[in-house]
């Protein structure tokens, strides 16, 4: 039967408690249990595909098409379970199941409830989630529970953790509680009343914590170890301190030199092999000593410029690792190239546009693919990048003057990019993508199997097909393919059914590495195996570099 560990967070948000529960769920992963995790998050939408990424960070989107939370993308990153739509889910959500059921009668007209009702869908959505990896039963489900503890959005998700532990009997699940030790210079100490308040808020509605996390920006002293342990009634050796680190990549190992694994083990009763974490030192020792070093300039909108492409920077990190170079990453403002020129991609070894929404700053990426194109900088565009990258060869190759997306200009003489309004979806029916549809429902979402044309670049990094996840509305115009052929673009894959563009490249005659892909490849990037089309992109970056200085 799965057991579980629910981690619950306290004193201020954005303390990285997916981090911590991911990392918890790496080390038990290397001890040979099967590991699944799930994020429960406490806010009312019920579609978190159609919130503001500036409020909420990037949109993760899983295999089976969900649009998640950004933890997913964490969850993914760190241990090898596939994450699906189950594994996220909103007080939104269990709303809309329980209202649903009480229209149907299932209640039989009783009262409806947040205890009992709300809350044992919580457990149950918990329970689904935890069965929806790995066939069946996991060994452990470690679920993250979204939110501050004190915050009233999240109680029913604490107090139906509570009653599923009572439920589930001794030993099945276990409380985690990550909280913050401020360290307050002019005092020249670290504080743990926030820590102490934070748990007696969580023991007052029935949990007691079996390891806490406390976050400072330094090692915890032993002493303030026990000052913390006395107050929060949680052993002392179960008070573990977690410091801030440069690569995430190191708390696997922080967690399991202080014991963590072993004092959630012996809680659930559980006995698996010793840990391993050789792979994460690998990966650490990789980061911490590269051979090489390039510098890449992501173009964007600045607003978006920071945990709207979480998956994306980690998945260049990954492409660090596998390829031994430091990939610098420059933050460039697509308005501002807009406004002042294309001089400050000048010093840049590779150029990426990432995935986007809406008009803003697109011109100034245009002419970032343009300064890319003529210059022969390696390019990758992703999704949005695409797009972008066909409308500049459509405007100053093809010869079509004006084209565009009608995203961003619906009466456009050569749509070059489009809607396409009827679209079969996965099990064949006709599935309806316009503008008027329903916001949140009008997506290619998910992943997508797709063959690559053999001889092409793209073929060279993927081999013969590639299966990579879409979040988007739009795609390239294959009215105009023919055209953008002619002027030399190859189109280097196409979706089966449907026969749209999925992946676009220059021949290399032209231009060393240009590829544009419809897809989102920074959701399938691991850093234990980093992903074929970031370590290309590198490796273009540093071949471009190398032969720069033998000309110069
Ligand atoms: N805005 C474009 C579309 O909807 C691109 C989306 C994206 O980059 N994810 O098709």
């Amino acid at each position: 039967m799965t057991k579980f560990v629910f981690v619950t967070g306290g004193v201020v948000s954005s303390l990285g408690k997916g981090i911590a529960a991911a990392s918890l769920a790496a080390i038990l992963e290397s001890r040979g249990l099967k590991v699944t995790l799930l994020k429960l998050d406490p806010y009312i939408n019920v579609d978190p595909g159609t919130m503001s990424p500036f409020q909420h960070g990037e949109v993760f989107v899983t295999e089976d098409g969900a649009e998640t939370d950004l933890d997913l993308g964490h969850y993914e990153r760190f241990i090898s379970a596939k994450m699906r739509k189950a594994n996220n889910f909103t007080t939104g959500q269990i709303y809309e199941s329980v209202i649903r059921k009480e229209r149907r009668g299932e209640y039989l007209g009783k009262t409806v409830q947040v205890i009992p009702h709300i809350t044992n869908e919580i457990q149950a959505f918990v329970e689904r989630g935890a069965r929806s990896t790995w066939d069946g039963h996991p060994d452990v489900a470690i679920v993250e529970i979204g939110g501050t503890v004190g915050d009233i959005e999240s109680l029913p998700f604490l107090e139906a953790a509570r009653q599923m532990s009572l439920r589930l009997g001794r030993n099945q699940a276990a409380f985690v509680h990550l909280t913050l030790v401020p360290y307050i210079a002019t005092a020249g100490e670290l504080k743990t009343k926030p820590t102490q308040h934070s748990v007696q808020k969580l023991r007052e509605i029935g949990i007691s914590p079996d390891v806490l996390l406390c976050r400072a920006d330094r090692p915890i002293p032993d002493d303030e170890r026990a000052k913390i342990s006395l107050f929060s009634n949680v052993p002392q050796d179960a008070v573990i301190s977690v410091w801030d680190v440069d690569t995430i990549y190191k708390i696997p190992q922080m967690l399991h030199d202080q014991g963590m694994d072993t004092i959630i083990c012996d809680e659930l009763k559980l006995t698996p092999q010793p840990a391993d974490l050789s792979m994460w030192a690998k990966l650490v020792e990789a980061i911490e000593h590269p051979k090489h070093e390039v510098t890449i300039g992501m173009v964007g909108k600045y607003v978006d410029l920071t945990e709207s492409y979480k998956s994306l920077i980690e998945a260049l990190k990954h492409a660090s690792i596998h390829t031994s170079t430091r990939v610098n990453i420059e933050y460039l403002d697509s308005e501002q190239i807009e406004k002042e020129g294309t001089d400050c991609l000048k010093q840049l070894d590779a150029i990426l546009v990432p995935g986007g929404f809406g008009r803003r700053g697109t011109e100034g990426k245009i002419k970032a693919i343009r300064y890319a194109r003529e210059n022969r900088v390696p390019y990758l565009g992703i999704c949005l990048g695409m797009q972008l990258a066909v409308i500049e060869f459509a405007r100053d190759v093809a010869h079509l003057a004006g084209a565009n997306s009608t995203e961003f200009d619906p009466s456009t003489d050569h749509p070059v990019v489009a809607l396409i309004t009827e679209w079969l979806d996965r099990d064949g029916r006709i599935e309806q993508r316009s503008e008027d549809s329903e916001l949140g429902g009008t997506m290619r979402l998910g992943a997508q199997r797709v063959p690559i044309a053999p001889g092409t670049l793209a073929s060279r990094i993927y081999g013969d097909h590639v299966n990579e996840r879409h979040r988007h509305r739009y795609e390239v115009n294959n009215h105009y393919v023919p055209q953008l052929e002619a002027g030399g673009l190859v189109i280097s894959a196409r979706t089966p059914s449907e026969n749209l563009p999925e992946i676009m490249e220059l021949p290399q005659q032209i231009h060393p590495w240009f590829v544009g892909v419809q897809f989102h490849p920074e959701f399938t990037s691991t850093p234990r195996d980093g992903h074929p089309l970031f370590k290309a992109y590198v490796e273009a970056a540093l071949a471009g570099q190398a032969a720069r200085k033998k000309a110069a």
